[in-house]
């Protein structure tokens, strides 16, 4: 028993005795509770207002401003913090240097979706913005981003306050457009891992609403699927609708591709390994008696490793060709399959999530641990912060609970304009979560 607790602990420091084992145990315990008395005072002093603040006032992706100034006075208020703002648009990046050891890096997302807002809340947003489609609408935090950026801000303080416990150095990063998975590699690009110390680890947190309030999950490998958006063009030949003996249809060449594609995951991919193909648009046609030139599709791709992706995609590709001929459609008008906007899968580095998820329970008891299991196949750019293209750099993506359903399953999810979660034990769950996260992979003085 009193193995599996040290599990942790041990990994790198096989040279400890078992007696400053247990006192490091009972030092974390201790640390803990400071770390959770401390996060309590912040979230009524600070941290209730700025949530609620946060959650009233929310921005689409890329379009993050005032929520980005909001960050940056928040980050200058603490001292010690070096703030730079403007990494990858409206990212920003906090680093907190504290003499040698690893450099940690912790992620927060920023950006609201183009939701309305219907769950009744006092602080409900009543933001409208305009979308990248030229319509207006409305814009909510119905995924969270907003318990994600208090706890982070709470967590900075939490580690500036603790430098006399730990060395290394701290990087927070607050990243935009999330949703719309293109803000992770605009800071990359903007060079996070350049301009900035080069992290040896990366820790993201996502808070849930179908999980208990302040538990924690940590996933040891996959958290969140690949996700690619595919756009397939069907080309036809229009003309008359009295006359579609002169013409290739391309509404019904696509609707013929739609229930090809059905077969993609039944057939083509191994039964065991997960997959989505999901055709979410199909727009064609201008007028009832007009057979159109071209038809639309626009899908959705979801995969837990690289190859079932590859063959997902490739074999899009082949049935659109194959419908394609079966209904004569000249080679030179073949479809046109174009990638759209495309994040790999989000795996955790097995040892680092063990760490961690040893250090929470250490930290905070096994009860603090949800054994909720992984929902759907949704996808996150946070993948792009270990991806081989930028030096496959450990990272860990955990979650916190904030559901207000006793029956978890009844939780309003992600993403709808019901979506609510308990700002309490979330935003303080978020801090401890956070602060500890850090803890566990900095130096010891
Ligand atoms: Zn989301
Ligand atoms: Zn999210």
């Amino acid at each position: 028993m009193r193995k599996s607790v040290f599990t942790g602990l041990v990994a790198g420091v096989a040279t400890l005795s078992f007696a400053s084992l247990v006192l490091q145990a009972a030092d974390t315990a201790a640390q803990a509770r400071a770390i959770s008395a401390a996060a309590a005072a912040d979230y009524t002093a600070n941290l209730k207002g700025l949530f609620e603040h946060l959650h009233a006032n929310p921005e689409l992706s890329f379009q993050e401003k005032q929520t980005s100034a909001r960050i940056v006075q928040e980050l200058r208020a603490i001292p010690g913090v070096e703030v730079t703002s403007g990494v990858g648009r409206y990212g920003v990046v906090g680093v907190i240097r504290n003499g040698k050891g690893p450099v940690v890096m912790l992620r927060a997302d920023m950006d609201g979706l183009p939701v309305t807002e219907r769950n009744g809340l006092p602080y409900a947003s009543k933001a409208k913005a305009v979308g990248p489609d030229g319509q207006e609408t409305g814009v909510m935090h119905a995924c969270g981003h907003d318990v994600h950026m208090t706890s982070l801000v709470g967590a900075t303080r939490q580690l500036v306050a603790m430098k006399a416990e730990w060395r290394g150095t701290v990087i927070v990063i607050f990243q935009p457009a999330e949703e719309i998975l293109g803000g992770a590699a605009a800071m990359l690009i903007d060079g996070l891992y350049t301009r900035f110390p080069k992290p040896d680890v990366v820790l993201g947190l996502h808070v849930a609403s179908h999980i208990e309030p302040g538990k924690f999950q940590v996933h040891e490998r996959i958290v969140n699927s690949s996700s690619d958006g595919v756009d397939i063009f069907v080309r036809g030949i229009g003309g008359h609708g009295a006359a579609p003996h002169t013409t290739i249809d391309p509404v019904v060449v696509a609707s013929e591709l739609v229930m090809a594609l059905q077969t993609l995951v039944s057939r083509s991919i191994d039964p065991l390994e997960p997959g989505v193909v999901t055709v979410g648009v199909i727009q064609a046609g201008t007028k009832r008696n007009i057979i159109s030139e071209e038809a639309r599709l626009e899908l959705t791709v979801r995969a837990d490793n690289r190859e079932t992706r590859d063959a997902l995609i490739a074999g899009i590709q082949r049935i659109a060709n194959g419908v394609a001929r079966t209904h004569g459609v000249p080679e030179d008008r073949m479809p046109v399959v174009m990638m759209r906007e495309t994040t790999p899968p989000n795996i955790n580095h097995a040892e680092s999530a063990r760490a961690l998820r040893n250090a929470l329970a250490r930290s905070y008891g096994e009860s603090r641990l949800s054994a909720v299991p992984r929902q759907g196949m949704g996808a996150e750019d946070f993948a792009y912060y270990g991806s081989p293209e930028w030096g496959s750099i450990p990272t860990v993506f955990f979650s916190v609970g904030g559901s207000v359903a006793d029956d978890l399953r009844k939780a309003p999810p992600h993403h709808s304009p019901l979506f609510i979660i308990r700002p309490e034990p979330a935003v303080r769950g978020g801090v401890e979560g956070y602060t500890t996260a850090a803890l566990t992979f900095l130096g010891r003085p």
